[in-house]
């Protein structure tokens, strides 16, 4: 853990340091306030929660005695908190239904990290003590499934695949079949992200969640983001969201960008809270996200 937060502490800081120096400025005259919009703008907090930030910013900062560095510290401490949000419900629920186990959907555009993303969750499942099953149901992408199915060997989890091209959902529905037979205690389901029909991919993962939901309660569908992607990525979240109901967002590859804002701008997108963070390409590299960790991280 003391190693993930380093990894985020190294690519975040220049956001809350930032707005840290820009704050402790003699004279808060109204360029520097632009600066601090700006500041926020750049890290993809999003139009709306960066006014909403700086208008607070400014009455606090108005009424505060003294600026010490301690002071502008806690301040901005409290206030990136309060826009992250500290009171969403942040587990990813695996609970299942009485005769069956938790099933998991882990959906998002190919490249964000989906396969990646679900290894690292079987992964920490497993040194839960929970058996796992994984369910290669993206066939679109041809390598997906050789790439799951060495995560679940690695971690020991059984992989239920189909023939490449084959049926997203009726793989699904072996996955969490064999989930049942084995009496698995979570089923993970990796999907196929094309997003170029709407149509296409609504259809798709909603028969993926259709034939799922026969066996029994689908406890997550998990949107997996490409932090990296800024903007582009909050527009992917619209879509998702559009076709299927979304409980929880995993922010990858926050290891290799400073614009950690994203997860106050998506969190506002979508109204479901960021449940888990990649920072690395690593199996050990998936962590649950903490808003005081990252705001410390992001102040430095
Ligand atoms: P998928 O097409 O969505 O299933 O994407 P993959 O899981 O194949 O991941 C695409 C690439 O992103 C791979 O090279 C992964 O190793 C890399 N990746 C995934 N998550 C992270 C992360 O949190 N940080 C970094 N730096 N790379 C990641």
């Amino acid at each position: 853990l003391v190693r993930l937060r380093a990894r985020l502490a190294r690519s975040q800081n220049s956001l809350g340091k930032g707005l840290l120096t820009l704050l402790s400025r003699e004279h808060l005259d109204e360029d520097t306030w632009e600066e601090i919009e700006e500041t926020l703008l750049i890290a993809d907090v999003g139009v709306v929660p960066t006014q909403e930030l700086v208008d607070r910013l400014r009455d606090r900062v108005k009424v505060l005695g003294t600026r010490t560095p301690a002071d502008l510290r806690a301040l901005l401490k409290e206030e990136l908190l309060t826009l992250v949000g500290t009171d969403f419900d942040r587990a990813v629920k695996t609970e299942g239904g009485a005769d069956t186990p938790g099933v998991v959907m882990v959906v998002g555009v190919n490249g964000t990290g989906k396969t990646t993303t679900t290894g690292k969750l079987a992964r920490v499942l497993v040194a839960d003590g929970r058996s796992v099953v994984l369910g290669a149901a993206d066939t679109f992408r041809a390598a997906a499934a050789d790439q799951l199915q060495t995560w679940g060997d690695r971690v020991g989890a059984r992989t239920v695949r189909g023939p490449e091209g084959g049926d997203p959902a009726s793989i699904a529905y072996d996955a969490v079949k064999e989930g049942i037979a084995e009496g698995a205690d979570v089923v993970l389901i990796d999907t196929a992200g094309r997003l170029h029909t709407k149509t296409g991919l609504m259809d798709e993962l909603g028969k993926v969640k259709r034939v799922v939901e026969k066996h029994g309660p689908l406890d997550e569908v998990l949107l997996v983001l490409d932090a990296t992607t800024g903007q582009n990525g909050l527009t992917q979240a619209r879509v998702f969201a559009e076709v299927v109901d979304i409980t929880g967002i995993v922010l990858t590859k926050l290891d290799g960008t400073a614009k950690g804002g994203i997860v106050v701008a998506v969190q506002r997108e979508l109204g479901v809270p960021v449940k888990l963070i990649g920072l690395g390409e690593g199996a050990d590299d998936l962590a649950p996200f903490e808003p005081e960790a990252f705001v410390d991280a992001l102040i430095g």
